[in-house]
C-alpha cells in the first residue's frame, strides 16, 4: 500500500491539487481531501476492457489496431467530419485533435459551445477583468455567485477559494467575507448567503443594468421592482459591492444559457468595470469540465479561435451558431463523428443524438456512456489524473500538471489520437 500526495482531481474546473490517494494492488482505495464527486471519479469502476465495435446491431470486442484503422478509414472517408468533446482530456491530446482536423478539413468543437461559449463571446467584445483564484482566496471580502450553485456543482470551490478559505490579507476571513447569491431559486448555495437575490427567470440582464445604473449614480431611474428584485435590495447590493475592498463575481450557466446569453455576460463585465471605479472587482466563469478551459487555450493558440473551429475552407474559421457541434448535427451536415472525453448522448437535443446514430460515431472514452448507445466504435483509454498524465487549465486559466497514480496498461487519449493521426498522415502523403 502506498500514498501519493498532491494529486490533481480531474473532475471539475476547480482542479483541486491537494488530493492524497491511497493505492493498493493497482487500485485506488481512498482519495483524501476530495469531495464526493471527485471521489466517485477516482474510485470509478466498470471500465471498458477492450475496444468494442458494432456489427449487425450487436457489440463485438476488437483489438486496438483494428479500432484505430476503423477510425482512420471512417474519418478519411467523411466529407464533413465532426470532432467533439475534448473538455475531459489533457492539453496534449487536444493539440493532436486540432492537427487531425486541419489535415482532414473537419470541425472541432468542445463542450464550451453548450456551456460558457457566450462568456467567451462577451470577453472577446469587452475584455476580461479576471484574476487567479489565489487572489480571490487571499484578498476578496465580497463574493457573488450569480446563476451557479457551487455547493453541488463545484463542491470545494467555497472551502478552497472563497467563503470558508483563510485569506492571507484578511484578518478573519470567515466572518469578514460577505456572500451574495443571485439565482432564480433558493439553491443550497443561496442558503448560506448573507444576501440572496431571487430574480425572475430571464431577468438577469435587467437586474445587472439596474445595478450598473445605481453604481453610476443614476439610481433615481430605478423602478420599485426590477425582474422581481425590490429597489431597496438593489441599492443594498450595489452598496455592498461599492464599499467592499475586493469583490469577486463568479457566474455559471444560469447567466450564460438563459435569455440574453452573451449579452448578460457582457453586461456583467461592464458592471465589474463600473465597480472598478470605486474598488477592486473581478469576474470569473465557473467552468464545469476539468479541462474545458484548456480546450479553449489549445484551440486558440493553434487556430486563433476558442471552439467550434471549422477547417472546411482549408483555413480555420469560426462562427458559433453555425460551426458549433449542435448546429452541425441538427442540420444533419456531418457524416462522421468522433467524440473524445465527453458525453453528448446525455446532453444534446434528441435530433442531434439521432443523427449521431445514423452516421458512424466513434467514442474515445474509458467508460461506457449514453453516447456509447449510438456509437459504432468505442476505444477505451486511460483516465487522465489516474493512469495518464498531462496538462490541464483550472477555471482561472492557471495550467497545472496532472499526474498519474497507476499504470493499468490502457493507452492515453494522446497515444490513441497520435496513432490515428499518424496513419492519416501516411494515407494523405501517398
Ligand atoms: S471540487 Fe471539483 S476538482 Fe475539487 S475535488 Fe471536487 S470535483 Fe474534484
Amino acid at each position: 500500500m502506498k500514498t501519493i500526495e498532491d494529486m490533481v482531481c480531474p473532475f471539475c474546473g476547480c482542479l483541486c491539487d491537494d488530493v492524497t490517494l491511497t493505492v493498493e494492488n493497482d487500485m485506488i482505495i481512498a482519495a483524501d481531501n476530495c469531495c464526493t464527486v471527485g471521489n466517485a471519479k477516482f474510485m470509478g469502476k466498470n471500465r471498458l476492457k477492450s475496444p468494442i465495435i458494432r456489427k449487425n446491431g450487436a457489440w463485438e470486442e476488437t483489438g486496438y489496431e483494428e479500432a484505430v484503422q476503423y477510425a482512420v478509414d471512417t474519418l478519411l472517408d467523411a466529407d464533413r467530419p465532426l470532432m467533439f468533446g475534448w473538455s475531459g482530456t489533457h492539453g496534449e491530446a487536444q493539440c493532436i485533435g486540432v492537427h487531425m482536423n486541419e489535415l482532414i478539413g473537419g470541425v472541432i468543437d468542445s463542450t464550451t459551445s453548450v456551456c460558457h461559449g457566450p462568456s467567451i463571446l462577451a470577453i472577446q467584445e469587452v475584455g476580461h477583468p479576471g484574476c487567479t483564484l489565489g487572489q480571490v482566496k487571499n484578498r476578496a471580502d465580497l463574493i457573488i455567485y450569480w446563476g451557479c450553485n457551487p455547493v453541488e456543482g463545484h463542491p470545494r470551490h467555497m472551502s478552497r477559494y472563497t467563503v470558508y478559505a483563510d485569506g492571507y490579507f484578511l484578518d478573519n476571513s470567515f466572518r469578514d467575507r460577505k456572500v451574495i447569491v443571485v439565482d432564480v431559486r433558493e439553491t443550497e448555495t443561496a442558503k448560506i448567503a448573507d444576501e440572496f437575490v431571487r430574480i425572475k427567470p430571464g431577468g438577469d440582464y435587467a437586474v445587472i443594468s439596474a445595478l450598473r445604473a445605481i453604481v453610476r449614480g443614476k439610481g433615481d431611474i430605478i423602478p420599485e421592482s426590477v425582474a422581481g428584485v425590490s429597489r431597496e435590495q438593489l441599492f443594498k447590493v450595489a452598496e455592498l459591492c461599492k464599499t467592499c475592498k475586493f469583490g469577486a463575481l463568479f457566474f455559471g450557466l444560469g447567466l450564460t444559457m438563459v435569455k440574453g446569453k452573451y449579452k448578460n455576460v457582457r453586461n456583467a463585465i461592464e458592471l465589474v468595470d463600473e465597480l472598478n471605479r470605486h474598488t477592486k472587482f473581478t469576474l470569473t466563469p465557473m467552468r464545469g469540465h476539468w479541462n474545458v478551459y484548456g480546450s479553449n487555450e489549445v484551440f486558440t493558440w493553434m487556430t486563433g479561435y476558442p471552439y467550434a473551429v471549422d477547417f472546411c475552407r482549408g483555413v480555420a474559421f469560426y462562427n458559433p451558431g453555425e460551426t458549433s457541434a449542435i448546429d452541425i448535427l441538427a442540420r444533419k451536415e456531418c457524416d462522421a463523428c468522433l467524440v473524445v472525453a465527453s458525453d453528448p448522448g446525455a446532453h444534446f437535443p434528441r435530433a442531434c443524438v439521432e443523427h449521431m446514430k445514423d452516421i458512424p460515431t466513434i467514442v474515445i472514452d474509458p467508460f461506457q456512456t449514453l453516447t456509447t448507445t449510438v456509437a459504432t466504435l468505442q476505444i477505451p483509454v486511460a483516465v487522465t489524473g489516474i493512469d495518464a498524465e498531462g496538462t490541464a487549465y483550472r477555471m482561472d486559466g492557471i495550467p497545472l500538471k496532472v499526474k498519474k497514480a497507476l499504470d493499468l496498461g490502457y493507452p492515453s487519449d494522446e497515444e490513441i489520437l497520435s496513432r490515428i493521426y499518424g496513419k492519416m498522415m501516411e494515407v494523405k502523403s501517398r
